[in-house]
């Protein structure tokens, strides 16, 4: 499979806010964790799965990444996957430190799967994969983007 397939595979996956400070939304598989899936077939056949994020990401740098790199999302929005090269990007790379300073000094949770309990890991998981089926049916809402966003900080029910 060409380098190129891979990459229109996953822009495939992709629905786009048009605006800046709008997020670009994953709307292939979503992993219990709330996360993207994405996977891609290596030459020797073999297949890897990755966080969609992170995958966005790898693209972007056109690099694999380091596993001590972590790429964060200044939007909160486990599902985006905007990567650029400009002030428009929502993803960035930094590290495990890096992001959780940053947490603490926004107040913010930390969405990582390991922090939550098994219930609320799957009302996450449920929540992402609820907006991702609203995307794909009725195209990018940023109204519903924002108050996924909010409502997974402040841990509420998600009904959506
Ligand atoms: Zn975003």
């Amino acid at each position: 499979m060409s380098k190129k397939t891979t990459r229109e595979r996953f822009d495939s996956f992709i629905v786009k806010g048009d605006q800046s400070h709008h997020c670009w939304l994953w709307v292939g598989a979503v992993g219990d964790d709330g996360y993207g899936r994405f996977w891609v077939k290596s030459e020797d056949g073999s297949q890897r799965v990755y966080r969609a994020h992170r995958y966005a990401m790898t693209e972007h740098m056109n690099r694999e990444l380091d596993p001590d790199e972590y790429v964060l999302h200044r939007c909160d929005n486990p599902l985006c996957v905007k990567a650029t090269g400009d002030d428009s990007t929502h993803l960035w790379l930094g590290t495990h430190a890096l992001n959780m300073a940053e947490r603490s000094e926004r107040g913010r949770s930390n969405f990582q799967g390991l922090r939550f309990s098994a219930g609320e890991k799957k009302a996450r998981a449920d929540a992402a994969r609820a907006l991702r089926d609203a995307v794909k049916i009725n195209g990018y809402d940023h109204a519903l983007v924002q108050r996924f966003v909010r409502e997974l900080d402040d841990g509420q029910e998600l009904l959506f």
